[in-house]
C-alpha cells in the first residue's frame, strides 16, 4: 500500500486517507476579469502533465482535512517530499537520476528476459487471418 506522509500529522498514513487536489503552485491571476481568453485558458484549464517530478495538491480527507502539497514521481509513483500548503517548492534534484559512476541506460535497448514477454509479443503481433472483418461501430447508414 502507498503511504503517504502528512506534513501536518506528520505521519506517513495509508493512501486511502488522502485525496489528489490537482497541480500545486497555480497562482491566480489578480486581475482576473481583465485578461485575455487564452490566459484564462492557460490559467484554468490547462495542466502540466510531466514525465517525473511532479507538484501537486493532496488532501488528508480522512485525517486532519487540511491541503498540503507534494511532489511526487509520476514514473515510480514515489512521493519525494510533502509540504504545507503555502511553502515553497522545496529544492530536489531529479528524482529518477542514476547515481554518479551508474552506466547510462537508454530507454526501449534493455533486454528483457522469460518467455512470457516474447509470448506477449507475439499475441500482439497480427490479427487472425481468417476472422471476418469487424463491423463499423456506430450506426450503419442504409442506402
Ligand atoms: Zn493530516
Amino acid at each position: 500500500m502507498l503511504l503517504i506522509r502528512c506534513p501536518y500529522c506528520k505521519e506517513d498514513r495509508p493512501e486511502l486517507e488522502f485525496r489528489h487536489a490537482g497541480q500545486a503552485h497555480i497562482a491566480r491571476p489578480s486581475n482576473i476579469a481583465e485578461i485575455s481568453d487564452e490566459a484564462f485558458e492557460e490559467y484554468f484549464f490547462i495542466r502540466g502533465n510531466p514525465k517525473g517530478l511532479y507538484f501537486e495538491r493532496w488532501r488528508h480527507i480522512h485525517g486532519c482535512a487540511r491541503f498540503f502539497n507534494a511532489a511526487r514521481d509520476t514514473v515510480s509513483d514515489k512521493f519525494v517530499a510533502t509540504y504545507k500548503a503555502g511553502e515553497k517548492k522545496p529544492a530536489l534534484g531529479t528524482p529518477r537520476a542514476a547515481p554518479a559512476g551508474a552506466p547510462a541506460v537508454k530507454r526501449g535497448t534493455a533486454k528483457v528476459a522469460g518467455s512470457a514477454s516474447k509470448r506477449n509479443a507475439a499475441t500482439r503481433r497480427a490479427p487472425v487471418a481468417n476472422a471476418p472483418a469487424k463491423p463499423a461501430r456506430g450506426r450503419a447508414r442504409k442506402k
